[in-house]
């Protein structure tokens, strides 16, 4: 007997589906499926959210994707060629001062300097 599991929608836990016949008379007219844990009855089987083990994966590779593109944003961003001030850019091509090569934009390299601030370089003049 293979015990089928469920996170429960109603009451949040990690429960077993209880599956028991439902009969008019002494025909089985369907299945009452109902939450181990609190006893909230699914209309449907469609409605019953299973366990499956293939979601499980999907949800960390999420979470994890979605954690890496905040620590993009929050450290990686600020040293990539575009704030770089050997990055040079114009219509045809984006170029790297030091490395004399084309570069894209989101590139990153050890000889990151920080370009500065426009309003930085107005009030030096
Ligand atoms: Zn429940």
């Amino acid at each position: 007997m293979s015990a089928v599991e469920i996170i429960c929608r109603n009451c949040g836990a990690d429960a077993l589906l209880h599956r028991e016949a439902v009969y008019d008379g002494f025909a089985k007219t369907g299945e009452k499926l109902t939450c181990s844990s609190c006893g909230f009855e699914y209309a449907s089987e469609a409605e019953v959210p299973f366990k499956s083990h293939k979601a499980e994966p999907q949800i960390f590779t999420e979470a994890d994707r979605s954690a890496k593109i905040e620590v993009f944003d929050e450290g990686e961003n600020r040293k990539i060629c575009r704030y770089c001030a050997n990055y040079t850019v114009n219509p045809f091509t984006q170029f790297c001062a030091i490395h004399k090569k084309e570069v894209q934009a989101t590139d990153t390299c050890d000889r990151f300097a920080e370009a500065e601030e426009k309003d930085e370089a107005d009030s030096l003049i």
